[in-house]
């Protein structure tokens, strides 16, 4: 379905996420008919280049970023007439006359700032003192939102001053992904696994998000961050209250992000037993690069690339069932999943119970999109009653007889919802600050401690004692790979 007609600032334009994602993601909704033709897309940055200069470059980031099977010459040169350029300094004078007089009067207005987040305040107070922002004009703030509590109150207050709460999209990417909004509709649109969704019925649930590379480039960055700010304190929190929400009374943004705020509030304090943090170390000679402190740029770091922690979520649906979170940087392979891991029958009828195997719901967020539950059934055969586990798979792919390169990519779908004023997959401002909130004291208990993080090699699955961590409960880490 086409969305209204837009004007999309992208302030950053010239950068590496508006280059490898947003120009990219854009370009496939313009293929995919949902741009209507006076749609336009301007990118905004500091580099003085012609408008020309600037449709080239978009040209060559579709080239490196687009599939090959979607790069249509005709297409591509429709999508580059949509777009414009004007060069601007965040921080000083220059360009504003020029963008405000680009702009139409009548159409959604949007401003995607894809710039660096100490820029963020700076850049909401210029398109409110340069008269660009208009009542109907809406923000889109990249990650990170602020460091601590303290700052992302401060980013808040700034973002206040000049916007209104429904003006403002914080975006998380990992609520754009199909699964992730897939989840909403397994759990709420089926009676199958709501009543069982409880501590009565769940053991645990486990949250992975493993990622193959390193720190790479990014070091400096990541090693004042470290994987409980850039992973932890948004995405996987994010992901932990669709998993632990009560029913919201409507699919509409509120009822949805009032539900995620109450999950935030009732999570416990996490204890230092709890927690593993862990850095890579790489075996010389590094097949696959040079370990942490190497990436970092700092012998001293101990900023954690992997972070294991095991969280209660205090609430009459879900004491008792711990969420354990994993993320990590250079770990065996790219994963993101969540497995819902169901507890025993009350009684087994079955003299030979041998293949028995929990019940586990896994939600794969990458690579192969899709949903799959284990369930047992009867060997096949004639060898008598024997049990054995079978995926129930739903590969989104397969399912909806796609080769799966049509589903939309986070980004992609996350922008329609901007200029369709859908507010549903972005942060509110209380989320975010309740979950620093959450974030802080065990940031700041383990910074007093003065804690190393444990050495785990490249390419392994972390830390050891991230494995005695569901070892001592009884429980495992399902596999990475
Ligand atoms: P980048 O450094 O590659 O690009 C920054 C862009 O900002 C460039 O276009 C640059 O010209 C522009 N810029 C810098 N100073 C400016 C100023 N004073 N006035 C106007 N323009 C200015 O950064 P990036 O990696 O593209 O990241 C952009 C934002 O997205 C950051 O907030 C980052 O945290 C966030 N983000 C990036 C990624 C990623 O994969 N790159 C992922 C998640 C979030």
């Amino acid at each position: 379905i086409p969305v209204d007609p837009f004007d999309l600032v992208v302030i950053g334009a010239t950068g590496d996420l508006a280059q490898r994602k947003i120009l990219p993601g854009l370009y496939r909704r313009h293929l995919a008919g949902q741009m209507p033709p006076e749609a336009r897309i301007l990118g905004a940055a500091r580099s003085d280049l012609t408008e020309a200069a600037f449709r080239a470059m978009v040209a060559d980031a579709l080239a490196a970023h687009v599939d090959a099977a979607k790069q249509h010459p005709a297409e591509i040169a429709a999508f580059l007439k949509r777009i414009g350029y004007v060069a601007i300094d965040v921080s000083g004078a220059a360009g504003w006359g020029a963008l405000k007089a680009a702009l139409r009067p009548d159409v959604v207005r949007a401003f995607y700032f894809s710039v660096a987040p100490g820029l963020f305040g700076e850049l909401a107070e210029r398109l409110h003192e340069h008269g660009l922002a208009t009542p109907q004009t809406r923000i889109v703030v990249e990650k990170p939102f602020g460091r601590d509590l303290a700052s992302a109150r401060a980013l808040n207050a700034t973002l206040a001053a000049h916007f209104a709460e429904h003006q403002i999209y914080r975006i998380d990417h990992y609520l754009g992904k199909e699964t992730v909004q897939n989840l909403m509709a397994v759990r709420f649109a089926n009676i199958l696994f709501e009543p069982l969704w409880n501590a009565q019925y769940i053991d645990h649930v486990q949250i992975t998000v493993a990622e193959a590379v390193g720190v790479g480039g990014r070091g400096a960055y990541y090693d004042k961050s470290g994987a409980m700010r850039d992973m932890v304190q948004n995405h996987m929190l994010q992901l932990l209250c669709l998993i632990a929400m009560e029913p919201p009374w409507h699919f509409d943004p509120d009822a949805v992000r009032d539900e995620k705020l109450k999950v935030i509030r009732a999570l416990q304090p996490v204890p230092a037993p709890d927690i593993v943090r862990g850095q890579y170390v790489a075996r010389d000679p590094a097949p696959g690069g040079a370990g942490y402190l190497h990436d970092a740029g700092n012998p001293a770091s101990r900023t954690e690339s992997y972070i294991a922690l095991k969280v209660h979520v205090a609430n009459w649906r879900w004491t008792g069932t711990p969420f354990y979170l994993r993320t990590g940087k250079r770990l065996r392979a790219r994963t993101s999943e969540i497995a819902i891991t169901f507890k025993e029958p009350p009684h087994s009828i079955f003299d030979d119970a041998r293949g028995w195997r929990e019940n586990v719901l896994v939600i794969r967020l990458q690579p192969n999109e899709g949903i799959n539950l284990k369930v047992m059934i009867k060997e096949p055969g004639p060898g008598g009653m024997r049990l054995v586990q079978v995926p129930l798979d739903m590969s989104f792919a397969t399912a909806l007889g796609e080769d799966g390169t049509d589903i939309p990519d986070a980004y992609e779908r996350l922008i329609m919802d901007v200029i369709r004023g859908n507010q549903t997959l972005f942060m509110r401002g209380d989320e975010v600050e309740a979950a620093w909130a959450w974030t802080d004291p065990i940031i700041a208990a383990w910074e007093a401690r003065g804690d190393r993080p444990q050495p785990y090699d490249a390419g392994s699955s972390g830390p050891e004692d991230a494995l005695m961590l569901m070892h001592r409960d009884g429980r495992r880490w399902r596999e990475i790979r």
